[in-house]
């Protein structure tokens, strides 16, 4: 399914000021966080009232629309946040599409989302970007501000990492060439993950650094390679590892990695690296409670980037606060600072993104 991309500029002014962003490195997907403004709502805001944020690109249930050209910058995260230079060397501001969803009110959920998946795809496809890589949530960016569009997704039932695999399904239709395969990098000198410098799929006689570092991730996930290892051939014991996880993840089972095995695998190792090391206590914690269980919750909270102040073992202002924060993010929690069961669940939940 194509949908139709509206081009619908706003005048050049603090919202537009015209400058040209050099080449595309990223993606920051956001949300608007005003239910119920529509793309061209928002359009016209910027356009009329022109404040010195924007975005390339709004997306509703009825539009996709770009109200900057995708060849100027716009002023969608702050610049001193030090995720992007970290991650891309770059500020997004001066290399990432910045891409918003609509939603809330009278605006459909899923077809809002469907359009969002589709544009994110389209935008990997012209920019040779990698989803699993290359496209990042604001919040990721602006922990300490934003919950965007995470908190948006997670409270309409998608985690960040099923929103990626959608992506990823949806980008298989933008290759006209062989079904899994992602486009080679034209910028060099760019970082990246081995991910996105390797044609995938690779499978059975591809050898090489990649197929090594495959083969170590299959094994720390519990895919063991008892007689060959990781050694960078991808031989028959390797396939067959590649097949058991397939298998055990429901995927298709075809021997092959592409962006969706590869995705799951990350998603698994991070689960097995993030899960023991943060136990979380069962019951209900609360302002004035002490102990090893505030301890927990105070680690898992700073391990997500909800910053309860000192890991003191003490329910304080400042771990309440964080609660509070963190509750914030999902529209199914009481924003009460309380820890419980509930919180409990979706603090887990973002601990094994
Ligand atoms: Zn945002």
């Amino acid at each position: 399914m194509a949908y139709e991309i509206t081009r619908d500029y706003i005048r050049t002014g603090n919202s537009r000021p015209g400058i040209n962003i050099g080449t595309v490195r990223f993606i920051v997907s956001h949300d608007t966080g005003n239910p119920g403004s529509t793309a061209y709502g928002n359009r016209n805001y910027f356009d009329t009232q022109q404040p010195s944020a924007s975005a390339h690109t709004f997306i509703d249930d009825n539009y996709i629309l770009e109200i900057i050209p995708l060849n100027e910058i716009a002023y969608h995260v702050r610049p001193s946040v030090p995720g992007d230079n970290r991650r891309y060397g770059a500020n997004a501001n001066d290399a990432a599409i910045g891409v918003e969803l609509c939603h809330g009110g009278g605006i459909n959920f899923q077809l809002a989302y469907d359009r969002y998946v589709w544009y994110h795809a389209y935008l990997c496809d012209r920019f040779n970007l990698n989803p699993n890589s290359d496209i990042i949530a604001h919040a990721t960016l602006d922990p300490s501000r934003r919950t965007d569009p995470i908190g948006i997704l997670r409270s309409n039932g998608i985690s960040w990492s099923m929103f990626i695999d959608d992506v990823v399904e949806e980008l298989r239709d933008f290759s006209g060439e062989v079904d899994e395969d992602t486009p080679s990098n034209p910028t060099p000198s760019r970082p990246q993950r081995p991910t996105a410098t390797s044609r995938l799929p690779i499978g059975e006689g591809d050898s090489g650094l990649f197929v090594r570092d495959v083969q170590q991730q299959l094994i720390d996930a519990g895919y063991g390679l008892p007689r060959f290892g990781a050694d960078g051939i991808f031989g028959e014991e390797t396939e067959n590892a590649v097949m058991r996880f397939q298998r055990n993840y429901n995927l298709a089972v075809d021997g092959l990695v592409g962006p969706v095995t590869i995705s799951k695998l990350q998603q698994v190792l991070q689960q097995k690296v993030s899960a023991p090391d943060f136990p979380l206590p069962n019951g209900i914690l609360r302002r004035g409670d002490q102990g090893n269980a505030v301890k927990q919750v105070q680690r898992a909270l700073n391990q997500i980037n909800f910053k309860p102040g000192a890991i003191d073992g003490i329910y304080g202002p400042n771990t309440e606060d964080a609660v509070r924060r963190f509750q914030s993010m999902y529209a199914a929690l009481a924003n009460d600072g309380i820890y419980g069961p509930n919180t409990r669940r979706y603090i887990r939940m973002e601990l094994n993104e």
